[in-house]
Protein backbone atom coordinates (compact mmCIF):
# COMPACT_ATOMS: atom_id res chain seq x y z
CA UNK A 1 0.00 0.00 0.00
CA UNK A 2 0.97 3.40 -1.14
CA UNK A 3 1.61 5.41 2.37
CA UNK A 4 -1.42 8.85 2.14
CA UNK A 5 -3.82 10.07 4.45
CA UNK A 6 -7.20 10.63 4.04
CA UNK A 7 -8.99 13.31 6.06
CA UNK A 8 -12.76 12.65 7.15
CA UNK A 9 -15.76 14.09 9.45
CA UNK A 10 -17.94 12.67 11.60
CA UNK A 11 -21.46 14.00 13.25
CA UNK A 12 -22.19 16.84 10.57
CA UNK A 13 -18.62 18.24 10.82
CA UNK A 14 -18.38 18.06 14.95
CA UNK A 15 -15.33 15.22 15.02
CA UNK A 16 -12.40 15.63 12.33
CA UNK A 17 -10.61 12.99 11.60
CA UNK A 18 -7.19 12.22 10.14
CA UNK A 19 -5.73 8.31 9.50
CA UNK A 20 -2.44 8.00 7.74
CA UNK A 21 -0.58 5.00 6.40
CA UNK A 22 3.00 5.70 6.71
CA UNK A 23 5.04 2.06 6.37
CA UNK A 24 7.42 2.77 3.63
CA UNK A 25 8.14 6.43 4.66
CA UNK A 26 9.00 5.23 8.26
CA UNK A 27 10.92 2.73 6.18
CA UNK A 28 12.63 5.14 4.58
CA UNK A 29 13.56 7.20 7.29
CA UNK A 30 14.76 3.82 9.49
CA UNK A 31 17.52 2.52 6.34
CA UNK A 32 18.61 6.52 6.24
CA UNK A 33 18.88 6.76 9.95
CA UNK A 34 20.16 2.51 10.19
CA UNK A 35 17.96 2.92 13.87
CA UNK A 36 17.67 -0.01 15.20
CA UNK A 37 13.78 -1.38 16.56
CA UNK A 38 12.75 0.54 19.56
CA UNK A 39 14.32 3.36 17.98
CA UNK A 40 12.17 3.19 14.36
CA UNK A 41 8.89 2.82 16.64
CA UNK A 42 10.06 6.06 18.53
CA UNK A 43 11.00 8.27 15.20
CA UNK A 44 7.89 6.42 12.87
CA UNK A 45 5.30 7.41 15.57
CA UNK A 46 6.24 11.24 15.34
CA UNK A 47 7.14 11.26 11.97
CA UNK A 48 3.36 9.68 11.21
CA UNK A 49 1.92 12.11 13.76
CA UNK A 50 4.19 15.18 12.20
CA UNK A 51 2.22 13.90 8.45
CA UNK A 52 -0.92 14.23 10.06
CA UNK A 53 -0.13 17.79 11.90
CA UNK A 54 1.26 19.18 8.57
CA UNK A 55 -2.27 18.17 6.36
CA UNK A 56 -3.89 20.23 8.91
CA UNK A 57 -1.65 23.05 7.11
CA UNK A 58 -2.05 25.26 4.38
CA UNK A 59 0.17 26.13 1.16
CA UNK A 60 3.97 26.66 2.08
CA UNK A 61 3.84 26.64 5.82
CA UNK A 62 5.52 23.65 7.94
CA UNK A 63 5.55 22.22 11.02
CA UNK A 64 8.75 21.25 13.27
CA UNK A 65 8.46 18.80 16.24
CA UNK A 66 10.95 18.16 18.67
CA UNK A 67 10.46 15.28 21.07
CA UNK A 68 13.21 15.59 23.69
CA UNK A 69 13.09 13.02 26.40
CA UNK A 70 15.37 12.12 28.98
CA UNK A 71 15.94 8.39 27.69
CA UNK A 72 18.76 7.13 25.65
CA UNK A 73 17.98 7.94 21.92
CA UNK A 74 17.95 11.82 23.28
CA UNK A 75 15.66 13.82 21.01
CA UNK A 76 14.17 13.33 18.12
CA UNK A 77 13.33 15.93 15.84
CA UNK A 78 10.62 15.74 12.44
CA UNK A 79 9.32 18.14 10.46
CA UNK A 80 6.53 18.27 7.73
CA UNK A 81 4.41 20.24 5.15
CA UNK A 82 1.25 20.54 3.74
CA UNK A 83 2.19 18.35 0.90
CA UNK A 84 2.55 15.17 3.40
CA UNK A 85 6.75 16.04 2.77
CA UNK A 86 7.86 14.61 6.09
CA UNK A 87 11.33 13.50 7.02
CA UNK A 88 13.28 13.19 10.78
CA UNK A 89 15.98 11.84 12.85
CA UNK A 90 16.80 11.06 16.07
CA UNK A 91 20.16 11.58 18.31
CA UNK A 92 21.07 7.87 18.86
CA UNK A 93 19.63 5.52 16.70
CA UNK A 94 21.30 2.88 17.96
CA UNK A 95 18.69 1.79 20.73
CA UNK A 96 16.42 -1.22 21.35
CA UNK A 97 15.03 -3.03 24.22
CA UNK A 98 13.32 -6.06 24.85
CA UNK A 99 9.64 -6.01 24.62
CA UNK A 100 7.58 -4.57 27.64
CA UNK A 101 4.89 -6.32 29.66
CA UNK A 102 2.72 -5.86 27.10
CA UNK A 103 4.36 -7.53 23.86
CA UNK A 104 5.14 -4.29 22.27
CA UNK A 105 8.21 -2.51 21.10
CA UNK A 106 8.89 -0.15 24.53
CA UNK A 107 9.16 3.61 23.33
CA UNK A 108 8.63 5.04 26.75
CA UNK A 109 12.16 3.59 27.45
CA UNK A 110 13.56 4.60 24.51
CA UNK A 111 12.14 8.05 24.80
CA UNK A 112 12.00 9.10 28.43
CA UNK A 113 9.20 9.72 30.70
CA UNK A 114 10.65 13.64 31.10
CA UNK A 115 11.37 16.35 28.84
CA UNK A 116 9.45 18.33 26.21
CA UNK A 117 7.65 18.69 23.12
CA UNK A 118 7.88 21.36 21.62
CA UNK A 119 5.78 22.47 18.06
CA UNK A 120 6.71 25.39 16.07
CA UNK A 121 4.43 25.78 13.05
CA UNK A 122 5.92 28.33 10.21
CA UNK A 123 2.92 29.99 9.08
CA UNK A 124 4.57 32.26 6.35
CA UNK A 125 5.14 36.27 6.29
CA UNK A 126 7.11 35.31 9.65
CA UNK A 127 4.33 34.18 11.43
CA UNK A 128 5.28 31.77 13.74
CA UNK A 129 3.01 29.24 16.06
CA UNK A 130 4.79 27.54 18.90
CA UNK A 131 3.99 25.34 21.58
CA UNK A 132 5.84 22.95 24.67
CA UNK A 133 4.23 20.54 26.88
CA UNK A 134 5.59 18.45 29.13
CA UNK A 135 5.88 14.93 28.33
CA UNK A 136 3.25 13.04 30.43
CA UNK A 137 3.86 9.32 28.82
CA UNK A 138 7.03 8.74 26.42
CA UNK A 139 4.76 6.58 24.64
CA UNK A 140 3.96 9.19 22.00
CA UNK A 141 0.63 8.96 21.10
CA UNK A 142 -0.82 9.89 24.98
CA UNK A 143 1.93 13.28 24.47
CA UNK A 144 0.30 14.82 21.30
CA UNK A 145 -3.18 13.87 22.77
CA UNK A 146 -1.74 15.72 26.03
CA UNK A 147 -0.47 18.53 23.61
CA UNK A 148 -3.47 19.23 21.55
CA UNK A 149 -5.51 19.70 24.99
CA UNK A 150 -2.93 21.66 26.68
CA UNK A 151 -1.62 23.60 23.94
CA UNK A 152 -4.02 24.06 21.42
CA UNK A 153 -6.79 23.57 23.53
CA UNK A 154 -8.27 21.05 21.08
CA UNK A 155 -9.78 17.77 22.15
CA UNK A 156 -8.50 14.96 20.19
CA UNK A 157 -6.94 11.21 20.78
CA UNK A 158 -4.06 10.58 19.17
CA UNK A 159 -2.31 7.48 17.89
CA UNK A 160 0.54 5.89 15.87
CA UNK A 161 1.97 2.71 15.75
CA UNK A 162 4.77 0.92 13.96
CA UNK A 163 5.30 -2.90 13.80
CA UNK A 164 9.06 -4.03 13.03
CA UNK A 165 10.48 -7.19 11.29
CA UNK A 166 12.87 -9.24 12.77
CA UNK A 167 15.50 -7.39 10.47
CA UNK A 168 15.16 -4.52 11.68
CA UNK A 169 13.10 -3.02 8.31
CA UNK A 170 9.10 -1.60 8.76
CA UNK A 171 6.31 -4.47 8.66
CA UNK A 172 3.64 -1.41 9.17
CA UNK A 173 3.20 1.94 10.37
CA UNK A 174 -0.06 4.06 10.87
CA UNK A 175 -1.72 6.49 12.67
CA UNK A 176 -4.77 8.58 13.53
CA UNK A 177 -6.21 12.18 14.95
CA UNK A 178 -9.39 12.38 16.34
CA UNK A 179 -10.63 15.92 16.93
CA UNK A 180 -13.30 17.67 18.81
CA UNK A 181 -14.62 20.42 17.26
CA UNK A 182 -16.39 23.46 19.46
CA UNK A 183 -20.21 22.58 19.14
CA UNK A 184 -20.02 19.13 19.98
CA UNK A 185 -21.97 18.12 22.79
CA UNK A 186 -20.81 16.54 26.01
CA UNK A 187 -22.61 13.40 25.19
CA UNK A 188 -21.05 13.29 21.68
CA UNK A 189 -17.67 13.81 23.52
CA UNK A 190 -18.65 11.16 26.13
CA UNK A 191 -19.47 8.35 23.41
CA UNK A 192 -16.13 8.48 21.39
CA UNK A 193 -14.53 8.73 24.38
CA UNK A 194 -15.31 5.06 25.18
CA UNK A 195 -15.37 4.15 21.53
CA UNK A 196 -11.30 5.18 21.84
CA UNK A 197 -10.67 2.99 24.37
CA UNK A 198 -11.42 -0.01 22.84
CA UNK A 199 -9.88 0.56 19.29
CA UNK A 200 -7.71 -2.10 17.96
CA UNK A 201 -3.94 -1.02 17.77
CA UNK A 202 -3.47 0.76 14.65
CA UNK A 203 -0.31 -0.83 13.22
CA UNK A 204 -2.16 -4.28 13.76
CA UNK A 205 -4.78 -2.82 10.81
CA UNK A 206 -2.45 -1.70 9.14
CA UNK A 207 -0.59 -5.01 8.62
CA UNK A 208 -3.75 -7.08 7.92
CA UNK A 209 -4.28 -4.36 4.84
CA UNK A 210 -6.56 -1.91 5.68
CA UNK A 211 -6.22 1.37 4.08
CA UNK A 212 -6.73 4.66 6.26
CA UNK A 213 -10.46 4.79 4.66
CA UNK A 214 -11.00 1.33 6.22
CA UNK A 215 -9.34 2.02 9.16
CA UNK A 216 -11.73 5.51 10.18
CA UNK A 217 -14.68 2.77 9.31
CA UNK A 218 -13.60 0.17 11.15
CA UNK A 219 -13.35 2.83 14.19
CA UNK A 220 -16.77 4.29 13.98
CA UNK A 221 -18.64 1.31 12.59
CA UNK A 222 -21.69 3.37 13.69
CA UNK A 223 -21.20 6.57 12.39
CA UNK A 224 -21.94 8.39 8.97
CA UNK A 225 -18.85 9.15 7.91
CA UNK A 226 -17.69 11.70 5.32
CA UNK A 227 -14.25 11.53 3.41
CA UNK A 228 -12.66 14.34 2.32
CA UNK A 229 -9.38 14.89 0.20
CA UNK A 230 -6.56 12.20 0.42
CA UNK A 231 -3.06 13.10 0.42
CA UNK A 232 -0.08 11.17 -0.44
CA UNK A 233 3.08 11.13 2.06
CA UNK A 234 6.37 10.74 1.60
CA UNK A 235 9.78 11.08 3.21
CA UNK A 236 11.21 14.24 1.61
CA UNK A 237 14.53 16.07 2.72
CA UNK A 238 15.41 19.52 1.00
CA UNK A 239 18.75 19.75 2.29
CA UNK A 240 21.48 20.61 -0.89
CA UNK A 241 25.21 21.31 -1.14
CA UNK A 242 24.23 24.76 -0.85
CA UNK A 243 22.88 24.72 2.10
CA UNK A 244 25.70 23.74 3.98
CA UNK A 245 27.84 26.33 2.20
CA UNK A 246 25.89 28.67 3.94
CA UNK A 247 26.23 27.05 7.27
CA UNK A 248 29.75 26.70 6.33
CA UNK A 249 30.12 30.52 5.50
CA UNK A 250 28.17 31.18 8.60
CA UNK A 251 31.26 29.69 11.03
CA UNK A 252 33.69 32.49 9.37
CA UNK A 253 36.88 32.89 7.29
CA UNK A 254 39.14 31.78 10.34
CA UNK A 255 37.17 28.18 10.76
CA UNK A 256 37.11 27.85 7.26
CA UNK A 257 40.96 28.27 7.25
CA UNK A 258 41.49 26.10 10.04
CA UNK A 259 39.41 23.34 7.94
CA UNK A 260 41.80 24.00 4.90
CA UNK A 261 45.20 23.83 7.04
CA UNK A 262 44.01 20.77 8.91
CA UNK A 263 41.23 18.57 7.51
CA UNK A 264 42.01 19.55 3.49
CA UNK A 265 38.66 19.66 2.70
CA UNK A 266 35.02 19.06 4.63
CA UNK A 267 32.69 16.71 4.98
CA UNK A 268 28.93 17.63 6.11
CA UNK A 269 26.40 15.11 6.70
CA UNK A 270 22.53 15.97 6.68
CA UNK A 271 21.11 15.08 10.31
CA UNK A 272 17.64 14.35 8.92
CA UNK A 273 18.63 12.40 5.45
CA UNK A 274 22.42 10.96 5.97
CA UNK A 275 23.16 12.20 2.54
CA UNK A 276 27.07 13.36 2.67
CA UNK A 277 28.62 16.68 1.08
CA UNK A 278 32.27 16.84 0.16
CA UNK A 279 34.22 20.24 -0.27
CA UNK A 280 37.91 20.18 -1.20
CA UNK A 281 40.25 23.02 -0.10
CA UNK A 282 39.21 25.28 -3.06
CA UNK A 283 35.96 25.02 -2.58
CA UNK A 284 36.39 26.01 1.01
CA UNK A 285 38.10 29.07 -0.17
CA UNK A 286 35.79 30.38 -2.39
CA UNK A 287 33.62 30.52 0.71
CA UNK A 288 35.83 32.88 2.74
CA UNK A 289 34.17 35.86 3.05
ZN1 LIG B 1 19.02 15.80 4.04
Amino acid sequence: MNDYLVKATLLDGKIRVYAASSTNLVEEARRRQDSWATTTAALGRTLTITAMMGAMLKGEDSITVKVEGNGPIGAIVTDGNAKGEVRGYVLHPHVDFDLNEKGKLDVRRAVGTEGYISVVKDLGLRDYFTGQVPIVSGEISEDFTYYYAASEQIPSSVGAGVLVNPDHSVLAAGGFIIQVMPGASEDVVTRLEEQIKSFPAISNLIREGNNPEQIITRLFPDEEIKFHETMPLSFVCKCSKERFEQAIISLGNEEIQEMIDEDHGAETVCHFCNEKYQFTEEELEALKR
